[in-house]
């Protein structure tokens, strides 16, 4: 699914980021930059070490912020590391959180003159957010950033499996039958 957003798209793929050819990448990464599992996991498998040479010279990244790094052997240059929040019920500042991890990769792409990215869908595997609104924040804040940024061209979101898809699918028909 594609929409327009100023003069922008945003869009909706099923797939792997691993294998996306974007500029840059998001990551759901931890706040030590140490990987793990899930998606982080793939993309230091795919991009090899160069990507945690980066990482561990950086140090960390705070919840709710993101960092810049090479993309190693991935197809896309740059990988941008976001550390979503852990959902501890909603009352956490979650929302905020999760908001500002998006926009922290989007105000670095702007900066690098990066324009386009691909997002996986950041808190929704280990850290426990639940989808449908996790990708209201994720596609808001994505849509309105767009509207006033026209530098970034495409922003591509990610989603693996099915249910993950169809999850941002439903959210995005609701956002868009909402603003007419
Ligand atoms: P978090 O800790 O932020 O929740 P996870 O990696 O556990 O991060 O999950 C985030 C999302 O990334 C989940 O929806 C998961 O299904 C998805 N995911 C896992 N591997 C990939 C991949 N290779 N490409 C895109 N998304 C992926």
């Amino acid at each position: 699914m594609k929409v327009a957003s100023g003069s922008s798209t945003l869009e909706l793929v099923q797939g792997d980021i691993t294998k996306q050819d974007t500029e840059a990448i998001g990551n759901a990464a931890n706040s030590r930059l140490a990987g793990g599992g899930g998606v982080d996991g793939a993309i230091h498998r795919a991009g090899g070490p160069a990507i945690m040479k980066e990482c561990r010279k950086i140090g960390g990244c705070p919840t709710g912020h993101a960092v810049l790094t090479t993309g190693g052997n991935l197809k896309a240059k740059y990988v941008i590391h976001a550390v979503g929040p852990i959902y501890r019920g909603g009352n956490a500042g979650e929302a905020e959180l999760l908001k500002s991890a998006y926009l922290s990769c989007l105000k670095i792409a702007t900066e690098k003159g990066i324009k386009s990215i691909a997002f996986p869908s950041i808190s929704t595997g280990v850290y426990g957010y639940p989808i449908d609104e996790a990708s209201r924040i994720a596609l808001t804040t994505c849509m309105d950033y767009l509207k006033e940024h026209p530098e970034i061209e495409l922003v591509r979101f990610v989603l693996f499996g099915d249910a993950n898809y169809r999850a941002y699918e439903k959210t995005l028909k609701e956002i868009q039958s909402e603003h007419g």
